[in-house]
């Protein structure tokens, strides 16, 4: 495990844009944290600097976002709406949550623990008695992620 201490939006938004750098295909990326804690501002600053183009907003009423335009195809989930498991089904979730040549990033993941795929990285936003301070929490789940993981804890450190 390790953490970040963001002390700003704009801060969290050039974690999420350095990280992009080492992502590779096939990473999972597991958000949890409140509402409002900065998961899709992590996400949108991720995509922006993967190169793509159009608007990243939250997929809370449609619950996936594909984006092909970038360095790499980027699937979006939102589950806060999900109420029932089968439901992750309908909305394609099995299809495009293991995508090899591609990342997913899963907005409240720990909704539905025991549907995630086994290999990601899981990333706890929290926040703390400071407005505007955030800290990042990153876990490692199965081992097929190490190395993006390591280099992701290179990243943090500036
Ligand atoms: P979530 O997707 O987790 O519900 P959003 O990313 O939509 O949250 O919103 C996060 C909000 O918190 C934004 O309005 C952002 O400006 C604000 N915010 C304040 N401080 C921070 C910080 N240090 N890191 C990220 N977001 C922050
Ligand atoms: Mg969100």
């Amino acid at each position: 495990m390790f953490k970040f201490k963001s002390d700003a939006p704009a801060r969290t938004a050039e974690l999420a844009r350095r990280l992009a750098g080492v992502l590779r295909p096939g990473t999972v990326i597991c958000l949890d944290g409140d509402l409002g804690a900065g998961k899709t501002l992590f996400v949108q600053n991720l995509a922006a600097s993967l190169g793509v183009q159009g608007e990243v907003t939250s997929p809370t009423f449609n619950l996936m976002n594909l984006y092909e335009d970038g360095r790499l195809p980027l699937v979006h989930f939102d589950l806060y709406r999900l109420e029932q498991e089968y439901e992750l089904d309908e909305i394609g979730f099995y299809d495009y949550a293991e995508n090899p040549d591609g990342l997913v990033l899963i907005e409240w993941a720990e909704k539905f623990p025991e549907c995630l795929p086994e290999d990601h990285i899981a990333l706890e936003i929290q926040r703390t008695d400071v407005e505007d301070e955030r800290v990042l929490v990153f876990r490692l789940a199965g081992s097929a992620l190490q190395d993006v993981y390591k280099e992701m804890e290179k990243l943090c450190q500036f």
